[in-house]
């Protein structure tokens, strides 16, 4: 349990824009925030972030809500661990309870798989840095490589010890529980796990009574965290020259780690890869390391698997741009080609560079200067189209057949890109390096794309479709419910919601010395209220009830709560109509920009008011008016027909007198 202060001094301390700023790469708007929303797909930016609302909003999928929502969307997190998780980013001390071992059982499968990498990663820098072994060997190890410490302890560097079961003995000891040190793969279970203890060369069972061992044990450690930082799964280095043992073996896929999403380094690098808008991509854990010791940050690794689509998308989240180092003996080049493919289908830009025969980033990055390191790359990055033109053209010179195919097949890469504009560019660089007219590849560019075209139903290069308007929306809407006051009663909410909590003032029923009326200041809210409990209306929607009876009972208290009241509360639903409310269309247009003067709703707010609360009044007695016509229809006895017409008369007396206020031309 959190303690509900703590809870409060989190929501107080977290800017939603720095919680967002960690997954999406945010633009300036005015006062508020743009950027491509992650939870779907997109092109054009549809997701806002409001910091003086303390708010985010996708107007494409319609996710929205507070900081603590969107861990919870976007890191699956429960609601009290996205609250850990923004206690330890903003430094605020919470008093919970150490987890004792009942508690650790208690937690979610998702939550004991990262609080047991967690403990691992612990255990694993830990022995680096304090047993004998650990610092004598793996130090040693990492020293021997050139790791200078203060990059060892930013990667969370850490050394399993060479017994079988060292670890999984000390989980244990600690209360972790077997199950959970088994999924996350830390464990190998003898008696369920099919596969075979790593190194095959060692006795099965270390003593007859246990029925597990350690995946990882005699290596040097490198954790591998998400996008947030926390640690997902392990990659770990064998010390031994022997070659029967695996060089690195790594976590299997589980709940918390699913290989074709996860990017080696992305924690520590997407910060730079916003910076330069650029993303490094190489091999493996080595690489991306001993990058950052030359000072290059934004560089990730896909470790092992060949880039896939989620890989990529992760990029894009930061950058459009993304540069693949490749070993200089690297006989995978062309293997990669199909992952660039992708990359370009994503409409990023994708450059290459070739280091020299035998070196990787690596070996290259401590063999030169960082000032040398920075120039190289810059100086001998391509573009990917160009380069594997350039690559290609070499093995065919002289054979016209083999020539013909790679025209193809590059014209096939150029297809992918969704911008015109891009697919002009690189037609007329092919054209020059393969030495074929512009016209010839054009058509073959346009006999692939008619076909993609035909198969997906879709051209490529079409626009995502623009943020619908919202306003439009709420008209369709509108117009479809003609007997409910679904409209009234949000409108009234919207208000309730965003100004609820203003003064205003009224004139009272009492009279002063002068037969004034008394003045009297009141709520927006307590005005709304009483109005509407005056002629008893009650909320159809339940959604929009809940919001309504939370503000009586709260003025009841003689509280008013604010916006923040809802969009931290612990109902979704309500979060996220309250997000909506509060998400005007107006800032997101740019008819600032064009100094179009807009009449601000709270320039106007006396009027609004009467015109929400007279709409809803009225649209309630168009219903009952309704309901009564119903009854009507149905042929009821005498006496009760004259009540029926006698109330439908009065209340279409009263729906007029509404129609007046509302300043509405009654056509009839
Ligand atoms: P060496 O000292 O022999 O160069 P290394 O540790 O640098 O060894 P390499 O064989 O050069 O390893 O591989 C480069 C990088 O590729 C490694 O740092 C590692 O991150 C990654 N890598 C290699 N094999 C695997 C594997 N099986 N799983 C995950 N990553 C791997
Ligand atoms: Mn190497």
């Amino acid at each position: 349990m959190i303690h509900k202060e703590d809870i409060d001094k989190i929501f107080e301390a977290a800017r939603v824009e720095e919680v967002v700023a960690d997954y999406v790469t945010l633009k300036k708007r005015g006062v508020n925030l743009i950027g491509l929303c992650p939870f779907h797909d997109e092109k054009t930016p549809s997701f806002y972030v409001s910091p003086a609302k303390g708010i985010y909003k996708c107007f494409g999928c319609g996710k929205g809500g507070n900081p603590v929502n969107f861990l919870m969307e976007k890191e699956q997190m429960s609601y009290p661990e996205a609250l850990r998780h923004l206690a330890r980013k903003y430094n605020i001390e919470i008093t919970e309870e150490e987890e004792t071992p009942e508690q650790i059982q208690s937690n979610n499968d998702r939550e004991s798989l990262f609080v047991v990498s967690s403990f691992a990663q612990k255990h694993f820098t830990e022995n680096l840095s304090n047993s004998d072994e650990g610092k004598s060997i793996g130090l040693g190890y990492f020293k021997e490589r050139g790791f200078r410490e203060d990059i060892v302890q930013k990667f969370q560097l850490g050394y399993s010890i060479n017994k079988r079961t060292a670890f999984t003995d000390a989980a244990l000891a600690a209360g972790h529980k077997f199950e959970y040190l088994a999924k996350s793969g830390l464990a190998i279970d003898f008696n369920k796990d099919e596969e075979k203890p790593a190194e095959e060369n060692e006795p099965a069972h270390p003593s007859s009574e246990k029925k597990y061992v350690d995946r990882f044990w005699g290596r040097v450690m490198f954790p591998v965290h998400n996008i947030s930082g926390r640690v997902i799964a392990f990659g770990g280095r064998t010390l031994r020259t022997d070659k029967k043992v695996a060089k690195y073996i790594n976590s299997p896929e589980m709940e918390i780690y699913h290989k074709s999403d996860v990017l080696y380094g992305i924690y520590f690098a997407k910060k730079e890869i916003i910076h330069s808008d650029n993303c490094f991509l190489v091999e493996g854990y080595t690489d991306v390391i001993s990058m950052h010791q030359a000072g290059i940050e934004n560089v990730v690794a896909s470790s092992g698997t060949s880039l896939t689509v989620g890989q990529i998308k992760l990029i894009r989240r930061f950058s459009n741009n993304i540069t693949i180092l490749y070993d200089g003996d690297n006989a995978g080049i062309k293997a990669s080609f199909r992952g660039i493919d992708l990359i370009l289908e994503e409409g990023m830009n994708v450059k290459v560079l070739l280091f020299p025969d035998g070196e990787d980033p690596d070996s290259f990055s401590k063999r030169v200067s960082s000032e040398e390191l920075k120039t190289f790359i810059k100086e001998n990055s391509k573009d990917f189209i160009s380069f594997k033109t350039s690559l290609l053209m070499g093995e065919v010179q002289n054979d016209p057949i083999k020539k013909a195919q790679l025209i193809k097949e590059i014209v096939e890469s150029i297809a992918l890109i969704p911008e015109a504009i891009y697919r002009s560019v690189y037609i007329k660089e092919c054209s020059r390096i393969m030495d074929v007219q512009e016209e010839v590849l054009l058509n073959e560019l346009n006999k692939i794309r008619r076909k993609k075209f035909n198969e997906k139903g879709i051209p490529a290069s079409q626009p995502s479709p623009e943020t619908p308007n919202i306003e439009e929306l709420e008209e369709e809407k509108r117009e479809t419910n003609t007997v409910n006051a679904e409209h009234q009663e949000r409108d009234i909410i919207r208000l309730l919601i965003n100004y609820g909590n203003k003064i205003m003032q009224v004139d009272s029923d009492d009279v002063d010395e002068d037969g004034k009326p008394i003045q009297l200041d009141i709520s927006i809210a307590g005005l709304i209220i009483h109005e509407l409990q005056h002629d008893d209306i009650k909320f159809e929607n339940p959604l929009y009830k809940m919001v309504y009876d939370e503000f009586v009972s709260q003025l009841e208290k003689d509280n008013v709560p604010d916006y923040n009241f809802f969009t931290n509360h612990e109902n979704t639903e309500i979060c996220e109509l309250t997000v909506d409310l509060v998400s005007s269309p107006y800032s997101l247009s740019n008819w600032e920009q064009h100094s179009i003067f807009i009449i601000k709703e709270e320039d106007i707010l006396k009027t609004s008011l009467n015109n929400a609360v007279y709409a809803l009044k009225s649209r309630k007695i168009e219903i009952m008016i309704h309901d009564i016509q119903k009854q009507l229809k149905e042929n009821p006895p005498e006496e009760e027909m004259m009540t029926l017409m006698q109330t439908q008369y009065s209340l279409l007396q009263a729906k007029k007198e509404f129609n007046k206020l509302l300043g509405r031309i009654i056509v009839k």
